[in-house]
């Protein structure tokens, strides 16, 4: 039977709950039990695919093509599994599912309430996660305690405790203690509001993990122990960790993973700790000396969180490297402004990630024109590749005016267009290609090379992609259109052959990178940067053992 730990949140957002959700379920692996992992959101939004990057963070894609939380980027590269779309709910499907339902009739004529339909479609979903090949679901909730939107599904894991049975059960509570400086005191006090929140709402914590930025001395433990009613024990210091990779090893020499296994009857005998491989790689994250810099262009800089996995990717790369990766972050509208000056120059190496609509575009267009024109290392994702393919069209094939036709609808050369079965569909829900597709790589080109593989599968997020009546002339100006779909219908990979690393993806690899294998693109990425700033000749670097699958 597997066992269920929910995670809430109280006294504010952005306290890194998913992160020690994580960090528990890399722990939780770590004592070789099976773990998934997923997430309830209270908002009304049915996924997060139509939100605002630049106000919500990323857009995370999962192998099945779900559109979910950034949290599930977190999960994935902590207890190193695929999860999928089932792994993130929110209000917004609860509530589409449980009005189809009595649309169809199936509540047999009764009145439809928040309890119980609407709770026991919440209970289902994380049922739905359990089954025998996994001994752990972690639940987390997003929001905090006190959220109006948030009531019915501490409604639901408050009943969930007696359908599974109290032992099969543990609640895990995060909350923040503040340091005051005038008064040069930690304070307990939101911690015991948020606690009576919870609480107002049948839900008594077994475990309160408290974020600082200071150790939580023993006796401030022993008054949150009193006045929570937990055991000491099961009140946890969680204080800032240097890098993210680091919470596990935090909270592990706090004892949460122990705490938590007692409370579910998990024998620690059975189920001894492993975390040897994980300490190694944060002594790597520790002792890295040397740095490179990556430039970032892209439109939603002013919140990094917009591109997270893009950013976790190149730092899993810099682990590999032994380097530390400087994030320079340029707002694409910018660049024609610094093409004159050495901002770009002196990057040893840039990302041009993924996005929408027109903003920001231009300056992603002479960004890649400057990186191939002066040798500079860059990675194209998605909306990346795109440009880059604008860029070769309009410099190197001499299509003036070429563009996306998402930015230009009248453009006389659409090298980036919708494929034909697409051109009517005007719902902006569910119309991209979503999820892992397969691509075939060209036999010697830098990214059959660099991935090591003649074919992979990356996960996709896009509705455009190169138009096929262009690629002839694409290809004669030397753009070398390197991955193509099974069918060779969609270009799926672009590089240059005269380039060190000019490399565009239709895909989004920086999903699958994990931090103790780094995905290939991102490997030789920060390889190549390597060399331009040591000032060695550029050439594809020798990536070494491949361990990922593509
Ligand atoms: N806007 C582009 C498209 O829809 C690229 C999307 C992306 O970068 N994820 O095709």
């Amino acid at each position: 039977m597997s066992k269920f730990v929910f995670v809430t949140g109280g006294v504010s957002s952005s306290l890194g709950k998913g992160l020690t959700a994580s960090s528990l379920g890399r722990l939780l692996k770590c004592r070789g039990l099976r773990v998934t992992m997923c997430k309830l959101d209270p908002y009304i939004n049915v996924d997060p695919g139509t939100m605002n990057p630049g106000e919500h963070g990323e857009v995370f894609v999962t192998e099945d093509g779900g559109e979910t939380d950034l949290d599930l980027g977190h999960y994935e590269r902590f207890i190193d599994e695929n999860l999928g779309r089932s792994s993130n709910t929110t209000t917004g499907t609860i509530y589409s599912s449980v009005i189809a339902k009595e649309r169809r009739g199936d509540y047999l004529g009764k009145t439809v309430q928040v309890i119980p339909h609407v709770t026991d479609e919440i209970k289902d979903r994380v049922l739905r996660l359990a089954g025998e090949d996994v001994d752990v679901v972690i639940v987390e909730i997003g929001g905090t305690v006190g959220d109006i939107e948030i009531v019915p599904f501490l409604e639901a894991i408050r009943q969930f405790r007696r359908d599974v049975g109290r032992q099969n059960v543990c609640y895990v509570h995060l909350t923040l203690v503040p340091y005051l400086a005038p008064s040069g005191e930690q304070k307990t006090k939101p911690t015991q509001h948020s606690v009576t929140e919870l609480r107002s709402r049948g839900i008594q914590p077994d475990v309160i993990v408290c974020r600082s930025d200071k150790d939580i001395s023993q006796g401030l433990k022993r008054k949150i122990s009193l006045l929570c009613d937990v055991p000491i024990e099961a009140v946890i210091s969680a204080i800032d960790a240097e890098s993210i990779y680091e919470i596990p090893l935090v909270l592990h020499e706090e004892g949460l993973d122990a705490v938590i296994c007692a409370i579910l009857g998990i024998d620690p005998a059975q189920h001894p700790i492993a975390l040897g491989d994980w300490e190694q790689l944060v002594h790597r994250v520790r002792t890295a000396e040397r740095e490179v810099r990556i430039g970032v262009v892209g439109k939603y800089v002013n919140l990094p969180d917009a591109y997270l996995s893009v950013v976790e990717a190149l730092r899993h790369a810099g682990f590999h490297h032994g380097v530390q990766v400087r994030l320079e972050w340029i707002d694409a509208e910018m660049v024609p402004d610094l093409v004159p000056s050495e901002r770009l120059h002196e990057l040893d190496g840039m990302v041009i990630p993924g996005g929408f609509g027109e903003r920001g575009i231009e300056g992603m267009v002479a960004a890649a024109r400057y990186a191939r024109e002066h040798a500079i290392p860059c990675l194209g994702l998605c909306l990346g590749l795109q440009v880059m393919v604008v860029e070769v069209a309009r410099d190197l094939a001499g299509l003036e005016g070429a563009n996306s036709r998402e930015f230009d609808s009248r453009t006389p050369h659409p090298v980036i267009d919708l494929m034909e079965d697409q051109a009517d569909v005007v719902d902006k829900g569910g119309t991209m290609r979503l999820g892992a597709y397969p691509a075939m790589l060209s036999p010697g080109s830098q990214v059959a090379e660099i991935y090591g593989a003649s074919a992979v599968t990356e996960r996709h997020r896009h509705r455009y992609e190169v138009n096929p009546r262009y690629r002839a002339r694409l290809e004669a100006a030397g753009l070398r259109c390197s991955g193509t779909s099974p069918d060779d219908r969609l270009v799926e990979f672009v590089e240059l052959t005269d380039h060190p690393y000019w490399i565009g993806t239709q895909a989004h690899p920086e999903f699958k990178s994990r931090p103790d294998r780094p995905h290939p693109l991102f490997r030789a990425l920060l390889g190549a940067a390597l060399d331009r700033a040591e000032g060695r000749e550029p050439r594809l670097i020798d990536i070494g053992d491949l361990d990922f699958v593509g």
